[in-house]
């Protein structure tokens, strides 16, 4: 699915290479440490113990995983995401202090500022819940339903988070030159719909907490316990509602589902209790007719609940919705219970990350193509990005190979295949052209407010598309990013400077390892545009059918395959009578199915690549051949432990396998890998049987 914020893409799974997002807190005041280059190969990692046609994870990982528990202010601990992440973040956090305390240019005075003040816990003490009362003034005013919409236009006019739904500006599926006015479902607290209808023991205990949590959070901001009780009531009660209305993560998978294309007048007939006239005109947005209904279901759903739910608790989820928002950024005490039931309890962080790794990440959110400026011109050579233009060139050329060798596939589809991967186009380190902060208000003293006029910034941004020309160019991430993504509408993959780093990438290491590394990551999101979402989109980015009907078949028995496969992994151990949690094969086929691929063609790729040097794939460093250390660096990339919380939450919310499948699952499928390491056909690493799709 192409959703209208690009930020939700990742989250909903339509590419990025690993979508953790960073995570936020408070916490001590440790101060930053300089984090050394990441190895992309560590011999010491390796288990050998363990052979490595059994359990290759185990193999490559064993000894790092053993060394390595998941930090106190951490919930996933990988070798080379979350230590490079730490070090791309310290890097940032240097021109942020520098900034902060003296500021050069008028872009550094900014985005100095802007981490200041998120910096100062003293204002922010003081201030206490100032800062969200015109809001919850606002809400305490309404009288009933029919004025929602020009309450929620006040909201968001103001910067205020406010739940319900989500409305913007996208491409439209079916003629990506077009951006469209489009709404989808939205307004849940809880991390996915599972949460409010899973029947289990688990489940029905989060739920208590999460409505003590709310209680608690009502308290501290002054309603007395039996009021703070019947709000978290109707909160719990509403958002149960919105969830069972809500499409699944895997549903939101196909975008042919979300595709419903509505005048405003028929939406006025869909939902009439809501006055989507005054709303949309109150939001500023330029006049359209149409607009996309992504979630029809959610809608039909919510405008019988603005009629049965009394305004009082329209007015509890409200303020429930402002408070929860901004509960991060209040002082300690809303901070605290925030990070005890949803950081603590639902992902089973220890404590808060210090202050100063949080206002960074806050900082690159609000301001990253500011900060960025000065990030990639200490951290990103242009040799960088000629070196990461070359691997991009050499893997579309495999991607290629691979598509004329496709057994199942007939030779329209395949020419088809190759008209669209002609048409990828590469993003590489950071935009050409940055963006313009210079309307964005920012004020040492005023952190929440800086935060709100950053909030109605990024939405007029993105309203001041509505029937603009596409800019191609844009980025949906800031180039300190340790990430990559592939979009369907634009068709086109984009690796931000703060990935093109050791490990993944260094010039001074070996080609076996650079292909392992970001050449399998690259691989990874050019299979994007061929997977069970990619693959309904043609080349110019449009929902279109290229597929021959056999073709099709064919394609969905392959996909269902690596489905059934990783269906078949376990993604969390049994607890108590908390069964084992299995992986979503649905949910995660697009991510599985570019890891498979994206092995696939770097691997072709370095082959390629040696011969070209006259090398061989059998020539050893360090006692392992190139085909060996290929599998290795890739493995490696991997390498990762996370806290049971987080690994229960991800099989429900995480298109992407747990580091152990993303290899174990991957190798399985590939012969080159129990050749490279001399297995025996049949063991599990070469089984006789294997799924490929590309
Ligand atoms: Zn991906």
């Amino acid at each position: 699915m192409k959703s209208i914020f690009l930020t939700s893409v990742l989250l909903l799974g339509t590419g990025a290479v690993f979508a953790q997002s960073p995570p936020a807190s408070e916490g001590s005041a440790a101060a930053p440490k300089p984090v050394p280059p990441i190895k992309s190969l560590d011999l010491s990692a390796i288990d050998k113990n363990v052979d490595p046609c059994v359990d290759f994870y185990q193999y490559a990982c064993g000894n790092w995983i053993k060394d390595n528990p998941v930090p106190a202010d951490q919930v996933v601990w990988a070798r080379s995401f979350s230590q490079l992440r730490e070090r791309d973040q310290y890097l940032l956090w240097n021109d942020l202090d520098a900034a902060a305390k003296d500021p050069k240019t008028s872009l550094e005075k900014q985005y100095g500022d802007f981490y200041a003040a998120c910096m100062d816990t003293a204002t922010i003490e003081k201030d206490g819940t100032e800062p969200i009362e015109p809001a919850w003034n606002k809400i305490a005013g309404l009288e009933s339903a029919s004025q929602l919409a020009d309450l929620m236009s006040w909201l968001e006019n103001h910067g205020t988070p406010d739940g319900f739904f989500e409305f913007g500006v996208g491409q439209d599926e079916k003629d990506s030159t077009k951006q469209i006015a489009q709404l989808y479902q939205g307004g849940l607290s809880l991390p996915d719909r599972d949460y409010y209808l899973n029947s289990s023991a688990h489940y029905e205990t989060i739920r208590k907490e999460y409505v003590a949590h709310v209680t608690k959070m009502f308290t501290l901001a002054g309603d007395t316990p039996e009021e703070a009780a019947k709000e978290a009531a109707a909160v719990m009660q509403i958002e149960t509602a919105m969830a069972k209305a809500s499409m699944s993560r895997t549903e939101l998978r196909d975008p042919t589902k979300q595709y419903h294309i509505m005048t405003v007048a028929q939406l006025d007939q869909l939902a009439p209790s809501f006055g989507w006239t005054t709303y949309f005109r109150q939001s500023g947005i330029r006049p359209f007719e149409t607009l996309n209904v992504g979630t029809p279901d959610f809608f039909k759903a919510l405008n019988l609940l603005l009629t049965s739910e009394p305004v009082d608790s329209w007015k509890s989820y409200l303020r429930w919705h402002v408070l929860h928002g901004q509960a991060q950024d209040l002082p300690k005490a809303f901070f605290d219970e925030n990070f005890a039931f949803f950081e603590h309890t639902l992902a089973g962080r220890k404590e808060p990350q210090p202050r100063w790794k949080m206002c960074t990440s806050k900082t690159d959110e609000a301001l990253g193509e500011a900060v960025g400026q000065d990030w990639v011109k200490q951290n990103f050579p242009p040799a960088a990005k000629d070196s990461t233009e070359k691997l991009v060139t050499a893997l579309e050329k495999s991607l290629g190979d691979d598509i004329k060798t496709l057994p199942w596939m007939s030779a329209a589809t395949k020419q088809a295949a190759q008209e669209k991967l002609d048409m990828i186009r590469r993003k590489i380190g950071y935009p050409d052209k940055w963006r313009d902060y210079s309307s964005v208000k920012v004020s040492r003293e005023a952190w929440i407010e800086n935060l709100h006029h950053s909030a109605v910034y990024e939405r007029d941004y993105n309203f001041n598309k509505l029937g603009k020309p596409v800019d191609e160019k844009e980025w949906a991430m800031t180039p300190p990013t340790v990430n990559a993504y592939y979009d369907p509408s634009f068709n086109d993959i984009n690796f931000p400077a703060g990935i093109l780093q050791p490990p993944f990438f260094d010039f001074k290491t070996d080609p076996a390892l650079n292909y392992g590394g970001i050449g399998m990551v690259i691989g990874h999101e050019m299979t994007h545009g061929f997977d069970d979402e990619g693959s309904q989109f043609d080349g110019h980015g449009n929902l279109r059918d290229w597929w021959t009907p056999a073709d099709h078949k064919a394609f969905a028995a392959k996909t269902e395959c690596v489905a059934n496969e990783y269906s078949g992994f376990e993604a969390a151990p049994a607890q108590g009578s908390t069964p084992a949690a299995y992986l979503n094969g649905k949910l995660t086929l697009g991510e599985n199915t570019a890891d498979n691929g994206g092995l696939r063609i770097a691997y072709m790729a370095l082959e390629a690549t040696l011969a070209g040097e006259g090398k061989s794939m059998d020539q050893k460093t360090d006692g392992y051949t190139e085909a060996q250390r290929y599998f290795l660096g890739f493995a490696q990339v991997w390498c990762e432990n996370e806290t049971s919380a987080i690994a229960r939450q991800s099989v429900l919310v995480d298109p992407h396998s747990p580091g152990r499948w993303r290899v174990t699952g991957t190798v399985q499928n590939f012969d080159a890998f129990g050749k490279a390491f001399g297995c025996r056909k049949g063991q599990p690493m070469y089984p006789v049987q294997s799924c490929r799709v590309w």
